[in-house]
């Protein structure tokens, strides 16, 4: 497989194989995260060390602190620190510092490679899929795939980190502290342990409201992100049709629901620390309860100044277990959208023993081949029978939505036929490996694709990610009369031609899909009415370069234009999900005039 050229800073496990660290199949979503935190806890020992250090040294320096001010206060004679014991605990001090720098830094280094890992996941299974998880009427939006594989994984590591974080040093102070509370007093203890259960019942509660108005917040703002991106790259047909009003309309809609959503989770999150904050109660009450000792004599004003001390220190680790319990419930939709994205059945797989096939002569077959895209529509294709010699070159003509892109689909194995085989070679198509036929049969649609980057990564696609042959590049460009416009741009091979290869115009734009299938070299070709939105002026030169194209391979042309449809050897006419051939001399006669007259070809 092709590695990534850019390469993070740390060693990646397992991210070279594809699909990479399998997600075992659990129910709760955070297994799953944790799942991806798995080969990094090892080196988790670092801030957990860390953090003790940290905690044991607040611990250490607080009890010191502690029995100090209650010597004070018990014997009343004021003795001054000196200066050696300043300076001890100015280095503890210090020391603290760097732990507690150390513990945030490597904890979050965790997090994120957790993250980066979940990412990557997610990212390699989306891009596996079937075509009609993105085409069919319930598809996904990429706009919404876009904002949770960048912003809820970003909440991911959010969670992640608040949760290591508290688990570890809040949890040792929290003991320490519960501890040295039990030393001074059992009684008080238990006394200030029972406001605890009541809060955590409330806290719990809110925890559950807090993950169902986060999911709200997260739909709201995924259908922002899905407008957009369905919106902003439709800018010129917005503008030409006066849309920027009506799209601020819908813009504002939906920036109000979100407004709502993220309101309520904030008030929800805002909640939830006051309701911890109510362990102040319990302060007061053992302040009582302590008093009442005191005057019964079973208690000293010593023990007490020291008991309550340690209570307020355990206020910190209270909220800090309170807040990762508000990230964790917060983050949890998150995770569950990000994992129902990595679960699924598709329709289309590579079947195991599939075979690579290192060359094809070209061969193409369907036999008795149906389908349709939704089960109770009538067939788009049905008991379709085609045999296409290697070399050959057919034309496919026939009436729009007559199914002749769904031929294509089939052929590329982006959906399989409902009944019937397709054959290559003679090897059913179901038996190649998918990267194999994909790489045999190459595709040039009407609507090109392009990407943000140089001409020379456009063209060389194929080897975007190991190297691209310069030269290889150059000669295809020049084959397909790219090469002189090309060089007129500002920096030629180089030049950046914008997103989905905005610069360019629509004869442009044909000749670099044109060159890219040139270097991609595939045997057989399809033209997806390629050559049916051309400008006369470069018509000549596109034409010219599709010729070249359509030399030494088999190719299956879908056309509307006669001159193309004449370069074939035969041709079909595919109407009504069936095929029949139509004799050349009705293409050259006078039944051309009723093709043309028809709409089929023009
Ligand atoms: P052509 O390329 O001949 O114009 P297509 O093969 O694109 O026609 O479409 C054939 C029929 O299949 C059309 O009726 C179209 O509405 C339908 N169709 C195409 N793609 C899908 C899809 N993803 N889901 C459902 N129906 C589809
Ligand atoms: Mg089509």
């Amino acid at each position: 497989t092709n590695r990534p050229s850019l390469k993070p800073s740390f060693t990646i496990n397992n991210s070279n194989s594809t699909p990479s660290n399998p997600i075992p199949s659990k129910t709760h979503p955070f297994s799953n995260a944790f799942h991806f935190l798995k080969p990094y806890l090892l080196s988790l020992h670092k801030p957990i060390l860390s953090a003790w250090l940290c905690s044991a040294l607040s611990v250490f320096s607080l009890s010191k602190l502690i029995s100090k001010f209650s010597t004070i206060s018990a014997t009343a004679t004021a003795t001054a620190i000196d200066a050696s014991q300043l300076l001890v605990l100015g280095c503890l001090v210090i020391t603290r510092l760097v732990a507690s720098y150390g513990q945030h830094a490597l904890l979050w280094d965790a997090a994120l490679k957790a993250v980066y890992e979940l990412r990557v996941h997610v990212f390699e299974r989306v891009v596996e899929r079937e075509l009609e998880y993105f085409e069919s009427k319930d598809g996904v939006s990429v706009g919404d795939i876009a904002y949770r594989i960048t912003a809820e994984a970003s909440d991911v590591a959010d969670t992640l980190y608040a949760v290591l974080n508290t688990i570890v040093p809040s949890t040792l102070q929290l003991f320490a502290m519960m501890t040295q509370m039990l030393i001074v007093s059992p009684v008080l203890t238990l006394i200030s342990a029972m406001v605890i259960p009541s809060m955590a019942l409330v806290v719990a509660f809110l925890g559950q409201e807090l993950r169902k108005i986060s999911r709200e917040a997260h739909l709201s703002i995924a259908a922002l992100s899905a407008y957009l991106n369905e919106m902003l790259p439709a800018i010129l047909f917005v503008k030409a049709n006066n849309g920027e009003l009506c799209e601020r309309v819908r813009f504002k809609k939906l920036a109000q629901i979100d407004y709502s959503a993220k309101l309520n989770k904030r008030r929800m999150k805002a909640v939830i620390p006051q309701v911890i904050q109510a362990i102040y109660f319990g302060i007061l009450s053992i302040l009582c309860a302590g008093s009442l000792m005191i005057s019964r004599g079973s208690f000293d004003g010593y023990r007490l100044v020291s008991f309550v001390t340690s209570l307020l220190f355990l206020i910190e680790p209270i909220q800090d277990v309170g807040k990762a319990y508000n990230e964790w419930k917060q983050g949890e939709p998150a995770v569950e959208r990000l994992i129902a994205m990595t679960t699924f059945k598709d329709k289309v797989v590579e079947k195991p023993d599939a075979v690579d096939l290192d060359y094809i002569t070209g061969e193409l077959k369907f036999c008795d081949v149906s389908f349709k895209y939704i089960d109770d529509m009538p067939h788009v294709l049905n008991g379709l029978n085609l045999l296409i010699r290697a070399g050959e070159i057919v034309a496919l003509v026939g009436p729009s939505g007559g199914g002749k892109t769904t031929l294509v689909k089939l052929l590329l194995r982006l959906y399989d036929p409902i009944s019937g085989r397709i054959l290559i070679d003679n090897h059913n198509i179901q038996n190649i490996q998918l990267q194999s036929l994909r790489r045999h049969v190459g595709l040039v649609s009407q609507d090109i694709t392009l990407f943000s980057g140089t001409v020379a990564e456009n063209i060389g696609y194929r080897d975007l990610t190991t190297k691209i042959d310069m030269e290889r590049v150059k000669h295809v460009a020049q084959t397909a009369h790219a090469d002189e416009f090309i060089r007129k741009l500002p920096e030629g091979y180089k030049t950046n031609i914008g997103p989905r290869g905005s610069t360019l115009s629509g004869g442009q734009r044909q000749r670099l899909a044109i060159a890219r299938a040139l270097y991609q070299n595939p045997s057989v070709l399809i033209l997806d009415e390629a050559t049916s939105a051309l400008d006369s002026k470069s018509e000549l030169l596109v034409r010219q370069a599709v010729e070249r194209l359509m030399e030494n391979r088999t190719v299956l042309v879908i056309a509307h234009r006669l001159e193309t449809v004449l370069m074939a050897t035969r041709v079909f006419l595919l109407d009504n999900g069936r095929l029949e051939e139509v004799p050349r001399s009705t293409l050259l006669d006078s039944h051309k005039d009723s093709l043309i007259s028809s709409g089929l070809v023009i």
